[in-house]
């Protein structure tokens, strides 16, 4: 499996629709402060379902959606698409190329598709849960966030190792099972 493209649109400093390709080996993506190189981490990280808006460096979700500049307008919609090759069915779908989109309008209306079909917030964290690359997993290290492991409780580190090692996916599912 590997992260091929991501099409950003509306997204924060993206008012205008970007695709950024991943080839194989190392991407780096460099650029002077403010151009936009941690926004596009948390597009990856909002299309794949984050919810927090605070964690996107925002107040409120809305906050994602380009807000304006200068010279262009704010935009009304914010759009990622993520494509991921699955040729190994490293994620357990049928397909050997995996589409996710995530959408929200300004007035809250959000939707999420795989592969063009409309699906639940629930569907793409399932997917994606212990296989490393879900919102929560440490595939994505932010600034700040080596000093936030050293510093969590032990029980909070004792779940990184848990979503590592992949049995974070079983005790999620006991939970929601003792709780009916
Ligand atoms: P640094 O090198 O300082 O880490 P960076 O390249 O990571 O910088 P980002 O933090 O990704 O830069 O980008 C910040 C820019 O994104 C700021 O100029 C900010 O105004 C812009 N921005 C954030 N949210 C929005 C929004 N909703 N609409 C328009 N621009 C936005
Ligand atoms: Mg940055």
């Amino acid at each position: 499996m590997q992260l091929k493209r991501i099409e950003i649109a509306g997204f924060k400093s993206f008012a205008e629709k970007t695709t950024i390709e991943f080839h194989e080996g190392v991407t780096a993506v460099v650029g002077p402060n403010g151009s936009g190189k941690s926004n596009i981490t948390e597009a990856i990280r909002w299309v794949l379902g984050e919810q927090s808006a605070k964690s996107l460096r925002g107040g409120k979700m809305n906050d994602i959606i380009f807000a304006g500049s200068e010279t262009r307008k704010p935009l009304n919609v914010a759009e990622v698409t993520l494509v991921l090759e699955n040729e190994d069915h490293f994620l357990p779908l049928d397909f050997s190329e995996i589409n996710i989109t995530r959408r929200l309008h300004r007035n809250g209306d959000s939707e999420f598709y795989l592969n063009k079909q409309a699906c639940r917030l629930k569907d793409i964290v399932d997917l994606f849960m212990d296989s490393g690359l879900g919102k929560e997993s440490f595939s994505i290290i932010s600034q700040g966030k080596v000093e936030a492991i050293f510093n969590s409780k032990p029980e909070d580190r004792r779940a990184i190792f848990e979503e590592a090692a992949g049995v974070f996916k079983y005790k999620t599912r006991k939970k929601k099972a003792e709780q009916k």
